[in-house]
């Protein structure tokens, strides 16, 4: 029996450490805090505890330290020492060493109470440990080592809570072209690599900032206000080394990122929702890969979300009617053409593609539409030549989204035939929004529609890829001239934009081409093209889009008077 044991500082010792903490640093200061409980019993002299584990997948650091946990005023014996070693479950190690206090050595009822004493001390720091693992686990990435999502959330009440996140930027990171990356070196090179990035924001970082990982390659940052312009130059500049078996290797990491400013009262989810708004805006729109929220963009993106969900089902429905907007011969006065475009009758009212044309556009639905449009021209058309009334040739937008479409021509070929109709009253108007254009897949389409007789044009020129250069090389045989152009020339007046524009009328002639102006809304527009050559125009002043019926009245009429 072992009295030292069985006594009531033993044993009050016991139950005054058994709190359940999560560090072992906590757990160490516990029992310096209750050791005088024990000095009745046996003498000590010093008491020191060292761990030494190394890094595993849930400690990526490792634990490495030691701590004094008792050192007595009088002294104590250096050559008198007790060492309990043990060993850790990732094969690292755990030292107890209790030396006794000056003038004593240890008998053997204190060595096995030393034993017993040292054992349960390593016992609690693995416990301590281990629950502190277990509640890192659940708000730490396994990969990276910084927070997850719920340690954001977690972190950020007790932020708001203070009432300190207004004083924080809030940034989403996103590595751009990871996937690419990741095909390039590989996915376990490609881990390494957002191990880096992670740190590396981590160690640049203040104590009071913070990032998590979102999951991918997807960061949330909470930066100081002050010191954000100094994280967008960091971000931007970042780079990793990766060693591979041959060499090591320099990657420069480029990231986009969605920033909101945090105010008083606004909560981590919100900065959330708005970054993600922001980070969304820089993937689809933006050429710049750094982009602020406004309020503006939530309110866009829930409209975008509106028009993407209610489509499918409205395009079922019929609710797409198609408007024409004559086309005008300028030396004649007369109806020449017209273009068809089309509207959106929700709820009784009428809705303008500029609403919604770009959402399609975006996830290339706008396809269905372009064909929905197209075969409803070539109803009406079938219709008009029915019932005796002249047509004239149609223009029809299509989007530049259809040339992933290798059937693309035969696909309007065969609706013209479906419908009867001859090519000389289609012509197919490829619209632009922005971004690449397959020039390759535009020059083939152009070449069969010219194939069959089926004119087409380039609209909005003087914008995007219609530039004089392409027009060499692309056999179009119509250019409508940009309004913004028109615009610009009315407004200065001068005669070198009078020059400019003769020449490109004269240019366009001689490669020939038509030549269309579009928006002209003034007689004083029409005089000036007519001065300059211009063949045709279309614009306000001769007629908006026009319901079918309206414009089928056109057709009896064909000349205008202005
Ligand atoms: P766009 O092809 O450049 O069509 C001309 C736009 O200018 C039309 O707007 C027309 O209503 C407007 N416009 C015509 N004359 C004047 C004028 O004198 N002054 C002013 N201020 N505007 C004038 P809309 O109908 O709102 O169409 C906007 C754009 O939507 C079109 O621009 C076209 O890019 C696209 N769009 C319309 N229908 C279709 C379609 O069926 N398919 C595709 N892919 N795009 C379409
Ligand atoms: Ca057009
Ligand atoms: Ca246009």
């Amino acid at each position: 029996m072992n009295y030292i044991l069985c006594s009531e500082g033993f044993r009050k010792f016991f139950s005054a450490i058994q709190v359940n903490v999560s560090e072992v640093t906590e757990a160490l200061i516990l029992m310096r805090d209750n050791i005088p409980l024990l000095l009745r019993e046996l003498p000590l002299g010093k008491l020191i505890v060292s761990m030494d584990a190394p890094a595993s997948v849930y400690e990526p650091e490792g634990k490495k330290g030691s701590m004094e946990v008792y050192c007595s005023p009088e002294g104590y014996e250096e050559q008198h020492a007790y060492r309990g070693s043990f060993s850790t479950g990732e094969n690292g190690t755990c030292d107890v060493i209790v030396y006794a206090k000056k003038g004593h050595s240890w008998s053997q009822e204190e060595e096995d109470a030393l034993s017993f004493l040292a054992q349960n001390i390593f016992v609690f720091c693995g416990r301590a440990r281990m629950v502190g693992l277990m509640q890192r686990a659940n708000v730490m990435d396994n990969l990276t080592g910084v927070y997850n999502l719920n340690g954001l959330m977690r972190h950020g009440q007790i932020m708001l809570a203070k009432g300190s996140l207004s004083d924080y930027v809030a940034c989403y990171c996103n590595i751009k072209n990871f996937k690419y990356v990741n095909q390039n070196v590989g996915s376990r090179r490609g881990d390494q690599i957002l191990k880096k990035y992670a740190s590396g924001i981590a160690k640049w970082m203040l104590q009071d900032e913070f990032v998590a990982r979102l999951g991918g390659d997807n960061f949330f940052v909470l930066i100081r206000k002050e010191r954000v312009e100094s994280f967008l130059d960091f971000i931007s500049s970042f780079k990793v080394r990766i060693k591979f078996p041959e060499q090591e290797k320099e990657y420069a990491i480029l990231s986009r990122v969605g920033i909101c400013e945090l105010e008083p009262g606004d909560s981590v989810s919100d900065a959330l929702d708005r970054v993600t708004v922001a980070i969304d805006v820089a993937r689809r729109y933006s050429k710049q890969d750094t982009v602020w929220y406004c309020p503006k963009m939530l309110e866009d993106t829930m409209r975008e979300k509106e028009v993407s969900l209610m489509f499918p089902k409205a395009l079922k429905e019929r609710e797409f009617v198609v408007y024409y907007q004559p086309k005008v011969d300028l030396q004649t006065n007369r109806i020449c053409g017209c273009e068809a475009l089309v509207r959106w009758v929700r709820n009784g009212e009428l809705v303008s593609p500029m609403e919604f044309i770009q959402v399609l556009e975006k996830e290339g639905t706008i396809c269905n539409l372009d064909f929905y449009v197209f075969e409803q021209v070539c109803l009406d058309m079938r219709g008009w030549i029915d019932a005796g009334l002249e047509p004239v040739r149609v223009s029809v937008n299509f989007s530049k989204v259809h040339l992933r479409n290798s059937k693309l021509a035969e696909n309007i070929l065969s609706l013209m035939e479906k419908y009867k109709l001859d090519s000389k009253y289609i012509e197919v108007e490829l619209t632009e929004m922005s971004g690449f254009v397959d020039y390759d897949a535009l020059t083939r389409f152009i070449n069969a529609m010219r194939k069959h007789g089926v004119n087409t044009s380039i609209d909005d020129f003087g914008t995007g890829y219609s530039s004089l250069n392409l027009l060499k090389n692309l056999k179009v045989d119509i250019i409508k001239l940009d309004k913004s152009f028109l615009d610009d020339i009315m407004q200065s007046r001068g005669e070198v934009d009078e020059i400019v524009i003769r020449n490109i009328v004269r240019m366009v002639r001689e490669l020939d081409m038509d030549i269309i102006a579009e928006g002209v809304e003034t007689m004083e527009q029409a005089e000036f093209l007519r001065r300059v050559q211009c063949g045709m125009a279309q614009g306000y002043l001769y007629d908006r889009p026009l319901p079918r019926e309206e414009f089928e009245r056109r057709l009896v009429t064909r000349a205008y008077s202005v």
